[in-house]
C-alpha cells in the first residue's frame, strides 16, 4: 500500500458483515450503475454459498449484509418462493407444497 494513501476503510478476510464473510483482503473495483467513479470493494461469501462483491463503504455502513438473498439462505420461505417461480415458468401451479428439512447426516 503506497504511503500517504492509507484508506479510511479497511476490512480483513474473515470479517463478518451480516450474512457475508470477507473472502479476500485483495480489493476489487466496484462500478455502481450510473456512477462515474469506481469504489473500493472486496469479495464476500454469503452464508447461502454465493459470493458477491461489495464496496467497503456499503459494508461498513451496513448497507450490504447478504448477496441479495436477504440471509434467508435456503430456508423454507425462499425455497417455496423459488419452487413456485420455477413451476410458474414451466406452466405449473403449486397446489400443495410440503417441505421437510432433512437434518439427518
Ligand atoms: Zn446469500
Amino acid at each position: 500500500m503506497p504511503r500517504g494513501a492509507k484508506p479510511s476503510l479497511f476490512v480483513s478476510p474473515g470479517d463478518r458483515f451480516g450474512h457475508g464473510v470477507v473472502l479476500l483482503g485483495d480489493e476489487v473495483r466496484i462500478t455502481r450503475p450510473g456512477a462515474a467513479v469506481t469504489e473500493r470493494g472486496v469479495m464476500v461469501a454469503c452464508d447461502c454459498g454465493s459470493t458477491y462483491a461489495a464496496s467497503l463503504s456499503s459494508l461498513n455502513r451496513g448497507f450490504v449484509t447478504s448477496c441479495g438473498c436477504g440471509g434467508q439462505d435456503w430456508d423454507e420461505q425462499i425455497l417455496r418462493r423459488q419452487i413456485r417461480a420455477l413451476a410458474r415458468a414451466a406452466g405449473y401451479k403449486v397446489r400443495s407444497l410440503t417441505l421437510v428439512r432433512d437434518d439427518a447426516g
